[in-house]
């Protein structure tokens, strides 16, 4: 056929041929599984051997909007430091080394997990996009100074995401992260969430108290960052339902607890769970607090050269 063309029409061909270079999607719902399959489905990109072509498949995992209730692990850290002399329990039980962080982020990045805010979730129930395959949450309570010196340098350096409880009145302590941190981790992506102006236990507080506690330190975030700050967690995780109604009205869209569960709703926002990463986790622990895998859909854009 070619030959009956012409130089012209040879011209045409090539070009014709060039511009079939069509981009094909295909996608595979994964099933959810109890634990990671190392080598498995992951996300991508992943490169097929294309001989060397530059019109290489480009696979992603996603969790398509639209499902209720979702398995989403929200990861709840304090220090990331190494064990003082002689700790007491509660510090024991407080503290991940950075060694054992540093494990755990290569493993979570080494198994295709995808570092998503409580933002993301948000705009996942709402349905205003859709969450990358096999996502987790990594939160750090209490602002305290290693947040900034220690768990950010090895958050960047995996290119993680991660939020960010802050104790409003902490803040510039000597123990405790500065302003200006604040600031830095904000517009790098770490989300900056309230955890009061002092640390109380809210379900002891009179309702004025408590709105003190949960209005006050909003708006000093708010003020300090220039956007809204419309997430929370309840100080060692005690709450009750007049607690709920006080976040509500003081602009809140969600609250995370120390309750253990991986699986969430937009229904239950307000008293949503989280995994405790324990400062005796070995790896394996950190692997089963996981949970199970929410299904993902996974889609591979794959240009095929007509030829
Ligand atoms: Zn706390």
């Amino acid at each position: 056929m070619v030959a009956t063309l012409g130089r012209a029409g040879t011209a045409a061909m090539c070009a014709l041929m060039v511009c079939l270079v069509i981009v094909a999607s295909y996608t595979v719902l994964v099933s959810s599984g109890a634990h990671p399959r190392p080598g498995g489905l992951g996300p991508g990109p992943f490169y097929a051997n294309d001989g060397g072509s530059r019109f290489a498949p480009v696979t992603t995992g996603y969790i398509p909007l639209g499902r209720t209730e979702i398995s989403v692990p929200i990861l709840m850290y304090h220090y990331i430091q190494d064990l003082p002399r002689n700790p007491d329990t509660l510090t024991y039980n407080l503290t991940v080394t950075p060694a054992n962080f540093t494990g755990q982020m290569d493993w979570l990045r080494a198994n295709a997990y995808h570092t998503v805010t409580i933002d993301d979730l948000r705009a996942y129930f709402t349905g205003q996009h859709t969450l990358p395959s096999k996502p987790v949450v990594i939160t750090l309570d209490d602002g305290y100074r290693d947040l900034y010196t220690t768990a950010y340098p090895i958050l960047r350096a995996h290119d993680f995401k991660a939020v960010a409880y802050i104790v409003t009145g902490f803040v510039n302590q000597p123990r405790y992260v500065t302003s200006g941190m604040i600031v830095e981790m904000d517009r790098y992506g770490i989300e900056i969430a309230s955890h009061t102006v002092d640390h109380p236990n809210l379900a002891r507080l009179t309702e004025p108290s408590v709105a003190y506690q949960v209005v006050y330190s909003k708006q000093w975030l708010e003020k300090l960052l220039g956007h809204a700050v419309v997430d929370f967690a309840y100080p060692s995780g005690r709450f009750d339902a007049t607690d709920e109604v006080e976040l509500q009205e003081a602009g809140y869209s969600t609250a995370v607890t120390e309750l253990e569960s991986t699986h969430h709703t937009w229904a239950t926002r307000l008293a949503w769970s989280r995994t405790r990463v324990g400062g005796a986790w070995h790896l394996s622990d950190f692997i089963k607090g996981l949970g199970p895998i929410e299904p993902y859909v996974i889609q591979t854009t794959l240009p095929v050269s007509e030829s």
